[in-house]
């Protein structure tokens, strides 16, 4: 008689970063031991050396906007925020597949490549009201277990200069929403104190996080992080507030960076960077040693915003290291960590990694080290959420999967 509790699920000869050759006994969904050789059964899985990684997180995507599962639409939006705004509204009449058909498809398309669980932002407008949530809702439901879906409801036409958008988002907010989002508060709303009453009103109101767009650039977009973190400081939010993109950091002066970071560390205020071009990167180092939390996201990925993006979170490690000249062992880890655990705490699960009593969220590779899995970016041999293998090589695995 097998002695194991139904349960029980180990994974046999994986290495974990350090080099050691371990099995992984994983109960409930929980990795339960660590160790080298326990007694062997048929059931187990096999992982034949290959590298264990903390599954990927993604912190920041738009899973209404994107085009995957339509044949290639070229790009043609201007280059500042508002011509993309027009471009993409312009845009929506004729996409001819569901937002929570496209959704489903960006959702397969980001668990075959490890990432177990994401943080999406919905256009709310006037146009589309709350469409594109109940759809974003819809693709979420039919994937729960599988992949963990947060979102933000995102005012991306402006909140003040948007009529209804403050009541709309109040509305999804009651529908469940976990974060409340805005954008530009200056640059889109043209009034920095009106937008932060609004965000941060609705954010007390309905005990939520915020997640706030911001490609406001230099001083501007500096004195916008401060009075974000101000906010975030009063009312005890710190943790449960981030700030997407934050260009500014990356084009303002030693002693203002210094200035904004230590108030965006005090205040518990996370920085988000999908590591874009051509914008000058923010400071990734510079602001983790002030202390500041930084994590990753893929941002836009084949939709009216940009022509790129792969849902793949270890090749968005690779870009934010080479964009950053992450070179070392040590430089290209912290990549990594901004795509796995530091995007997992930003989304309010900080017991991420292959530790005793985490959740069982990995990925399998043939890789060496974390290192040379960055650079090399290879397929994901095995995706496991939760002690359950929902990938394999790069495929989902299909059962239960309804559409
Ligand atoms: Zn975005």
């Amino acid at each position: 008689m097998n002695a194991r509790s139904a349960k029980e699920v180990v994974f046999r000869g994986g290495r974990l970063a350090d080099g050691r050759l371990v099995d992984l006994t994983v109960r409930d969904g929980v990795v339960h031991v660590v160790q080298a050789a326990i007694p062997s059964s048929p059931d187990d899985e096999d992982l034949c050396g290959l590298l264990l990684l903390p599954a990927l997180v993604d912190g920041h995507v738009h899973l209404d906007k994107t085009f995957l599962g339509l044949p290639w639409r070229s790009h043609r939006a201007g280059p500042t925020v508002r011509h993309r705004i027009e471009a993409e509204k312009a845009g929506r009449g004729d996409l001819g597949l569901s937002v929570e058909r496209r959704a489903l498809n960006f959702l397969d398309r980001a668990l075959s490549r490890g990432t177990v669980a994401l943080r999406s932002h919905v256009d709310i407008d006037p146009a589309c009201k709350l469409d594109h949530l109940h759809g974003v809702m819809a693709a979420r439901e039919a994937r729960r277990g599988r992949i963990d879906v947060q979102l933000v409801a995102f005012p991306q036409s402006g909140l003040l200069t948007a009529p209804g958008v403050s009541d709309l988002l109040d509305a999804a907010l009651r529908e469940g929403v976990e974060l409340v989002g805005g954008i530009d508060p200056i640059g889109v709303d043209g009034d920095l104190d009106g937008h932060l009453d609004a965000v941060f009103g609705l954010a007390e109101r309905h005990g939520v996080g915020v997640d706030i767009h911001l490609h406001d650039p230099g001083y501007q977009g500096a004195l916008e992080l401060r009075a974000i973190a101000e906010r975030t400081r009063v009312l005890g939010l710190g943790g449960r507030v981030t700030v997407s993109h934050a260009f500014a950091l990356a084009t303002i002066d030693a002693k203002t960076l210094a200035i904004t970071a230590e108030a965006l560390a005090v205040a518990g205020v996370t920085i988000l960077t999908n590591g874009p071009g051509p914008t000058p990167l923010i400071p990734i180092e510079t602001l983790r040693a002030a202390g500041v939390a930084v994590a990753a996201g893929s941002d836009n990925v084949r939709d009216a915003w940009s022509p790129f993006g792969n849902a793949d979170m270890l090749e968005r490690a690779m870009l934010i290291a080479y964009r950053a000249g992450f070179r070392t062992d040590e430089g290209l880890a912290t990549a990594l960590a901004l795509a796995t655990t530091a995007s997992a705490t930003m989304m309010g699960r900080p017991s991420h990694g292959l530790a005793v009593g985490h959740v069982a969220d990995f990925i399998a590779v043939d890789a060496e080290t974390p290192a040379e899995a960055v650079v090399d970016r290879p397929p994901r041999a095995l995706v496991v959420k939760a002690g359950r293998v929902v990938a394999r090589d790069g495929s989902l695995v299909r059962e239960n999967v309804s559409a």
